[in-house]
């Protein structure tokens, strides 16, 4: 057998074709652009090519973006402050603290002061509780593009033995409570979990945030399973690659690919869906605030 590959280029690239057009809606008939505010602390490289594409996206999907940089130093109650402007400023609909931020501010204090109601990336507690309890809230960005992903290419995932490798807030715990959601039986897996080669050999859905470069071996994938590769891995620099080392997930694609039925390839799986439902989260805030429903 020879995986499908899932293209998430091509399904963000629509997604975001959607949302553009959503956004024009907005602007004629409602007369507003949706606002997001990204706010970088620091100059950490990884981070500041994170945030410069989505402010890309976000721009070239018609909304606005407001950039916000902080140095190194900016002190918790400095970063609050702001976040606290950005609450109360009605044309801000998202706001994003790029992590990780510098060791003197509390990330989790920083998540929590952002309003549930602008929080896109969904990190802070009111909705993680709301995906929790099943309520409507806004979903973290990467488990939603994974979970975009299977339900395009599987339709129903309903009864779906799913193994997540990972258990972070940002991603592991967040996509378990979505795959339960849709009726999947769910394993959590973790730096501590015994004989994870069984486990993913019974399942039909792997779903790979561990963060470390091909960990995920090709033998321990079921025949026809689907694999959702989160990772993003920079393998150290060879001859002739310009000083980059290659981008890789979590998975051995090339082996992998040999037992599943369809795959994620890294890059060009979950990374674009990642920023296309950041953008979608942003959509879905400005309408919610505003009580417009465009469906
Ligand atoms: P974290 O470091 O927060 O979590 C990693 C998880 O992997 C932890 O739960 C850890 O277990 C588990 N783990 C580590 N070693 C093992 C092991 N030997 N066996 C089983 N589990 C193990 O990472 P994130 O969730 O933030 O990210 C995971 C990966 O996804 C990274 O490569 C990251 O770059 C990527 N990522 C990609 C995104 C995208 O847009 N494509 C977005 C976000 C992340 P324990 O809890 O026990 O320590």
């Amino acid at each position: 057998m020879t995986a499908k590959i899932i293209d998430g280029k091509a399904f963000a690239n629509n997604l975001v074709s959607d949302l553009a057009k959503k956004v024009k809606i907005l602007e004629s008939k409602y007369q507003f652009k949706p606002g997001l505010a990204v706010v970088l602390v620091g100059n950490n490289p990884a981070s500041e090519v994170y945030v410069k594409n989505k402010i890309k996206q976000t721009e070239n999907s018609g909304m606005v973006s407001i950039e916000h940089r902080l140095p190194e130093t900016t002190s918790q109650k400095e970063l609050l402050n702001l976040i606290t402007e950005l609450n109360l400023d009605n044309s801000i609909d998202g706001i994003l603290v790029q992590l990780p931020l510098p060791k003197q501010i509390n990330e989790n204090a920083v998540i929590n002061t952002i309003s549930a109601e602008k929080d896109v990336d969904g990190f802070n507690i009111i909705n993680a509780g709301l995906l929790a309890t099943g309520g409507d809230g806004l979903i973290p960005c990467t488990p939603l593009g994974c979970l975009l992903l299977l339900q395009d290419y599987l339709k129903d995932l309903t009864g779906k033995n799913a193994v997540i490798i990972g258990r972070s807030n940002i991603v592991g715990k967040p996509m378990a409570q979505l795959l339960t959601q849709s009726h999947c039986t769910v394993t959590i897996a973790h730096s501590k979990t015994i004989n994870l080669e069984n486990l993913c050999k019974n399942a039909d859905i792997i779903i790979a945030a561990v963060g470390r470069p091909k960990f995920v071996q090709g033998e321990w994938i079921k025949k026809g399973a689907i694999v959702i590769d989160v990772g993003i891995n920079r393998l150290p620099p060879v001859e002739g690659e310009n000083g980059k080392g290659k981008l890789v997930g979590d998975v051995d694609f090339e082996r992998a690919s040999k037992n599943a039925s369809a795959i994620t390839p890294v890059p060009g799986g979950v990374g674009p869906m990642t920023i296309a439902c950041l953008l979608k989260n942003t959509v879905t805030a400005a309408c919610k605030r505003r009580k417009i429903d465009l469906t």
